[in-house]
């Protein structure tokens, strides 16, 4: 199969030739036809799995050849995205795609000056990638219109619902016109995402590029215990060993990024982290040096570090883990990319025990257990399985200092390809997640 064969028109082509794209994925061999036909979609794929093109590349062909040309203040298609740097990311895949077309495409979102986006937007915008928030604040600002709009996309939307934009996109969907395509794109589908689905598509088709975890598959993970306070140590010690090269690390906070990266280059060793205490353009420059490899480590929160596209990247390590479990499958998805192999680490303390345990029940594997000698933790982490049970075992007396490691057991395996299989929908993880509420709510002040 070939883009040719899926119906893409000739600008398009010679702009995946020129990026070196010889073969849809899957989602794209999927959702370039279905979108270009006019369907709504309700598609269950990650970033990594080639979503992007997948609903760009049809969203760009209609746009270059139906409809009217925009109107001032106007924008045709929507990609709302949960974060900016996501937002930047897709936008400059867009810009690539749409080479050669004469449309006008452009990415808004929060963070930086909104007058720069208001000017922008005057002559009208054929495509926008926006954040919810933003998108509001020019909308109720009378910088845009949406009298024009004729799709919508959502992208990541388990993840806007995450971060609390269920209330943003209810007005957001709200101002929308009724008749217009719909494409909605997530990781996963809770019962908050399928709400949302049910009353924003129109008999949708299902696309669902499996494994949905299809990032795990080629990641091996495993686990180190360790007491709290040692993991910085723990972080130095391993890096060293293993001669790490190029490492993004996920922190629990925005002060646990600041503490590791201070701690970190205190060392000597080339750190650098992004949170969104930071301003937009510090955290786009962190991310550009990471990604050129001028910084080895780059320290990150899930809301920085989501949907990033970092090619190559071999080590993914959670130096606290997500209190969200399906953050697991999107951090470790960082790595393992485009069919390369990637590597996963988390480093567990006793505390997290039940955050380890949700993740092994929503991916249906039991983490290897890998300790390191000299940092076996003072406070065990108790036994975790697949099936969400944390095994406490009666309190020993203190172990002996005897070879073999007395208490210690490896329950897991190595995750290998194949090996992780994908959460039903019924799963339902420890989560936090906001009810989309479609009816007039108030705002936030
Ligand atoms: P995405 O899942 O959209 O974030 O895409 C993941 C990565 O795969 C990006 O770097 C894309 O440029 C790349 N990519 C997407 N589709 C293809 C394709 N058909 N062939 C080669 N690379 C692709």
């Amino acid at each position: 199969m070939t883009f040719a064969t899926l119906g893409l028109i000739e600008p398009l082509l010679r702009s995946l030739e020129t990026l070196g794209y010889q073969t849809p994925t899957p989602v794209q061999a999927q959702a370039i036809p279905a979108v270009l036909a006019g369907r709504d979609l309700m598609a269950a794929a990650q970033t990594g799995t080639g979503k992007t093109a997948g609903f760009a590349l049809p969203l760009l062909q209609l746009l270059a050849m139906e409809g009217p040309k925009v109107s001032a203040n106007s924008v045709r298609a929507l990609i709302l995205v949960p974060t900016r740097e996501l937002a930047e990311q897709v936008h400059e895949a867009v810009r690539q795609y749409a080479e050669n077309l004469p449309l006008r495409t452009y990415a808004v979102y929060g963070g930086v000056s909104i007058n720069p986006q208001m000017m922008k937007l005057r002559s009208g915008v054929d495509l926008l990638v926006a954040t919810p928030g933003r998108l509001l604040d020019l909308f109720r600002q009378n910088a845009l219109k949406f009298n024009q709009l004729q799709t919508l996309v959502l992208d990541e939307a388990d993840r806007m619902l995450d971060l609390g934009f269920s209330e943003e996109l209810a007005n957001i969907y709200k101002a929308l016109p009724k008749k217009r395509q719909t494409l909605l794109f997530s990781a996963t589908f809770s019962d908050d995402i399928r709400l949302l689905a049910g009353q924003m598509l129109n008999d949708p088709l299902s696309i669902e590029v499996s494994p949905r975890n299809v990032a795990a598959n080629t990641v091996k993970q495993w686990v180190v215990t360790v007491d709290k306070k040692r993991k910085p140590e723990l972080f130095v010690h391993l890096m060293r060993k293993g001669k790490w090269k190029q490492v993004l690390v996920f922190a629990k906070t925005r002060n646990g990024v600041d503490a590791l990266v201070e701690k970190l280059q205190g060392l000597g060793i080339n750190a650098d982290g992004i949170h969104g205490d930071k301003p937009q353009a510090t955290r786009q420059r962190a991310l550009d040096r990471f990604k050129l490899s001028e910084v080895q480590i780059l320290v990150a929160t899930d809301v920085a570090a989501r949907g990033l596209d970092i090619e190559d990247l071999p080590l993914v390590v959670n130096f606290d883990l997500p209190i969200v479990a399906e953050d697991y499958i999107h951090r470790i998805g960082r790595t393992g990319r485009a069919g390369s192999t990637g590597e996963a680490i988390s480093l567990v303390c006793a505390d997290e025990v039940n955050l380890l345990s949700a993740i092994e029940m929503l991916t249906r594997q039991t983490l290897k257990r890998q300790n390191e000698p000299d940092f076996e933790p003072e406070h065990r982490v108790p036994d975790t399985d697949a099936s969400g049970q944390v095994i406490k075992k009666p309190k020993k007396p203190k172990k002996p200092k005897a070879s073999g490691g007395g208490g210690k057991r490896n329950l897991g395996k190595w995750v290998d390809s194949g090996e992780v299989s994908a959460p039903e929908p019924s799963v339902k993880p420890v989560r936090k997640v906001p009810v989309f509420n479609t009816g007039p709510r108030k705002r936030k002040p």
